[in-house]
């Protein structure tokens, strides 16, 4: 795993020297929290992956109900997918919330690598470019749409930093976070 994170990480850093468009390019948008996304406005959109852990719920927290309605509501105009790098657990879990839907879950997703991505692509057989990611980690959720050709690549902030009823994350995730976005987000 760690020399799986390594290879990706040395990709991105090569990518990042010869192409020093890269950070701007990756991250078409930025928002404070999903629910500040205009979905209507984007075209042709058919496609939502969500990522779950600090943009949808706070870290290995319960969805909320109002998110859970939002989410919901957006299914039935959109197939919305939740994909999440987390344990198959958590994907049981949230599964669970999402039952008698047709939103479909995700765990183990390894990203920033391409195979889930290409997976949820192809099992819906929707086009990159009517694809959304929202996530609030520059490198697995943007890069990793990026290297995919999703279109829109959406960055939020870290629901918990930002939404006060939200737990904070464990305070090692914090220092990665805070490491991660100074590394991987253009000023
Ligand atoms: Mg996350």
């Amino acid at each position: 795993m760690i020399l799986i994170a390594y290879t990706y990480l040395f990709e991105y850093l090569r990518e990042m020297l010869f192409v020093k468009e890269i950070k701007k390019k990756y991250i078409t948008q930025r928002k404070n929290t999903f629910r500040d996304i205009e979905y209507n406005s984007y075209k042709n959109l058919k496609l939502i992956i969500f990522d779950v852990d600090d943009t949808l719920t706070g870290f290995f927290q319960k969805f909320d109900e109002n998110t859970k309605k939002i989410i919901k509501k957006l299914s039935q105009k959109y197939q919305v997918v939740i994909l999440t790098n987390s344990t198959k657990g958590r994907e049981e879990e949230i599964k669970k919330e999402f039952d008698k839907t047709n939103i479909f879950v995700k765990g183990m997703a390894d990203k920033p690598m391409k195979h889930s991505f290409q997976f949820i692509l192809e099992k819906f057989d929707i086009s990159p470019e009517n694809t959304m990611m929202v996530g609030d980690n520059p490198f697995a959720d943007m890069w990793g749409a990026y290297r995919v050709n999703i279109r829109h690549r959406i960055l939020i902030e870290p629901l918990s930093s930002v939404d006060k009823n939200i737990k904070e994350t464990f305070f090692l995730f914090r220092i990665l976070r805070g490491f991660e976005r100074k590394l991987f987000i253009k000023k």
